[in-house]
């Protein structure tokens, strides 16, 4: 497996070219809170992502620490092609919000 990210409060851990595709989207990486680009998880894990949840387990209570995403290693450049694509998607959902398309 390939390690794309791990994302914790203040202090994520981006692949620079993971990151650098997210900067140039232009979204919010603080949309929740100091976990950089936490919201927009559910697109990474449809570009082909896995997340891995690591708690502090503490009998009857436990604390976040963070997400690791992953990708197999053949997967990886499938990963970064289609990436792009589905946040394009999402950024151009969001300008059309409450524009119903007509047909001529
Ligand atoms: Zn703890």
């Amino acid at each position: 497996m390939k390690k794309l990210a791990f994302i914790t409060v203040d202090d994520s851990d981006y692949e620079d070219r993971f990151w650098n595709i997210l900067v140039e989207t232009g979204l919010d990486p603080e949309e929740f809170e100091a976990l950089e680009y936490f919201s927009y998880l559910p697109f990474f894990v449809l570009a082909g992502a896995s997340v891995e949840t690591h708690l502090h387990i503490h009998g009857d209570h436990f604390h976040f620490q963070g997400v690791t995403l992953s990708v197999p290693d053949e997967l990886e450049e499938a990963f970064y092609e289609v990436l792009p694509q589905i946040l394009q998607q999402l950024i151009d959902g969001e300008t059309e919000d409450g524009e119903e398309e007509e047909e001529a």
